[in-house]
């Protein structure tokens, strides 16, 4: 009914209007009213906008629950700088007295999913503080001023809220600071300027006697492209970096997501953990959660490890797809997956855990490898190990077909990196050089010749195993995925017969 009383107001008022104009009669005052009123409505609407940005925040508070720092798993360097840092928002007193000025912001860098969101509700939680989280897209708006008055009613409503609560402390966290505090190129960008300058107004305006006190803390997983202003002391001088997990952090998540879901208690989670060598806190946190998923495809009641193992797979390359090849494709990628295979089981024994032939997001089939142990240093030798490893399947493609197919453009991505890294390390014949300064033809050069020279021996490593291939091939076409020690038993196996 609403509506319709609306829609004849729209019909019928105008033209009132301009009959009453037409009679003679001075309709101004009438039209003044009407933008009064239609100027207070716009107004209400937008501040129902804005507290419901607010409200939105409030339930992200209040729904989050208490979070302590035992739930965060790995993680025991950034845990401990960030307590100790926080160890001055709790003895303020102490700190007072020595005339220590209060530590303003805490800036957590580091990749995506590494838990430095939790880190901040935890310093919270430790602090018994309020809350309050925002990220910095939140304050991109169009409108010059829009994102600075929204970042001085996030500091105005952490007072208000500490208050009401009777709490002395409040934290905020700014997730993406790097959306607002990038470095200010002067003029092209004035909203964001506007925005960053009011946030080093509010950090300026914390000071140690004030009641409630107030702790940012931001994240970001860019640091370089901050603007110098945020970093300096008073400001963000506190940086902790928050990496990925090592493989005991790695552990330690996977035995936090665990608690709540039915393990079968023969799963062995330090292996899970060693076959998931790169993965981010989110990505275990994944693995854990699909693992359950397959589980209850499979009508199981508890989670296996091959469970876990496709979880895995699933977080690494997708999920599988039914894209169908025909019998040609289907030999042609098992034989480049062998190629993969057999070329890593001769360059580092032991290392395979699982050769695939079901398609799974891109690719068509996979070799999942598994680090015996974290790496952060890496030889010539290793590194050329992972170029073989890398050119495996283009060798095995050429020994049966005589020819590549598209299959192994990510291969050769994934050698080219490897032989970038070796220039920019220092590694290659160049010498010590700046990567910077060569030209495409140089790069060009240095990857052929890399390239060329480990393709040949990788071919005559693989030449040698040519009939291991030819007998595995109809295993793996038939068993579709087969795990690493069968893999290898079965190597072992065809090697002696061979
Ligand atoms: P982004 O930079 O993308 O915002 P983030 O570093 O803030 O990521 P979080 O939001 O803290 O990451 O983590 C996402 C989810 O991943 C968490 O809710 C949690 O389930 C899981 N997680 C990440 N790191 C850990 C960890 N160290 N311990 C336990 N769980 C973790």
């Amino acid at each position: 009914m609403r509506k319709y009383i609306l829609e004849i107001a729209i019909g019928v008022v105008p033209v009132t209007l301009v009959f009453l104009a037409f009679l003679g009669v001075n309709i101004v005052p009438v039209l003044l009213i009407a933008f009064l009123a239609a100027g207070f409505a716009f107004a209400y609407k937008g501040r129902g906008k804005m507290t419901a940005m607010q409200g939105a925040r409030k339930k992200s508070e209040l729904t989050s629950s208490p979070l302590s720092f035992e739930q965060i798993g790995g993680q025991e360097r950034a845990k401990t700088e960030l307590i100790e840092a926080l160890d001055f928002l709790v003895r303020h007193e102490e700190i007072k007295k020595l005339g220590i000025r209060p530590m303003k912001g805490i800036l957590l860098t580091g990749p995506p999913g590494t838990g430095k969101t939790l880190m901040a509700k935890a310093a919270a939680h430790y602090t018994d503080s309020i809350y309050l989280a925002a990220s910095g897209s939140e304050f991109v708006e169009m409108y010059v001023g829009v994102g600075a008055g929204r970042i001085r009613d996030l500091f105005k409503e952490a007072r208000q809220k500490a208050k009401k609560a009777d709490k002395s402390s409040a934290v905020i966290f700014i997730d993406e600071i790097d959306v607002i505090g990038g470095k200010r190129d002067g003029g092209q960008h004035r909203e964001y300027d506007q925005t960053l300058n009011q946030l080093l107004t509010e950090m300026d305006g914390i000071h140690s006697d004030e009641s409630p006190r107030i702790l940012l803390i931001a994240a970001t997983n860019r640091k370089e492209m901050l603007d110098s202003a945020l970093l300096r002391p008073g400001r963000f001088d506190r940086h902790i970096g928050v990496e990925l997990p090592d493989k005991k952090g790695r552990l330690h998540i996977l035995k936090l997501h665990a608690a709540n879901k039915p393990l079968n208690p023969e799963v062995d989670l330090e292996r899970i953990a060693s076959e998931s060598f790169g993965f981010s806190g989110a990505q275990l946190e994944s693995v854990m959660n699909e693992g359950a998923i397959y589980a209850m495809r499979d009508n199981s009641e508890l989670i296996h490890e091959q469970h876990l193992a496709s979880a895995i797979d699933k977080v690494m390359m997708g999920e599988k797809t039914d894209r169908e090849a025909t019998k040609e494709e289907r030999e042609r990628v098992a034989l480049h997956e062998l190629g993969h295979a057999i070329a890593a089981e001769l360059v580092r024994p032991g290392s395979v855990s699982q050769v695939a032939l079901s398609p799974r997001g891109q690719a068509l089939g996979y070799v999942r490898h598994n680090p015996q142990q974290d790496k952060y240093l890496y030889t010539k030798d290793f590194l050329d190990g992972q170029i073989i490893i890398a050119l495996g399947g283009a060798a095995a493609e050429e020994m049966f077909y005589g020819g590549r197919s598209t299959g192994s453009r990510g291969d050769f991505d994934q050698a080219m990196n490897i032989v970038r890294t070796l220039v920019e390390s220092g590694l290659t014949e160049l010498g010590i050089i700046d990567a910077n300064m060569m030209t495409p033809d140089s790069w060009a050069k240095v990857n052929r010749s890399i390239l060329d020279e480990l393709m040949a021996k990788t071919k005559l490593m693989l030449e040698e195993k040519r009939q291991v291939f030819v007998e595995a091939l109809d295993v793996v076409i038939r068993e579709e995925t087969i795990g690493g020690d069968d893999f290898r038993a079965l190597l072992g196996k065809l090697s002696k017969t061979a």
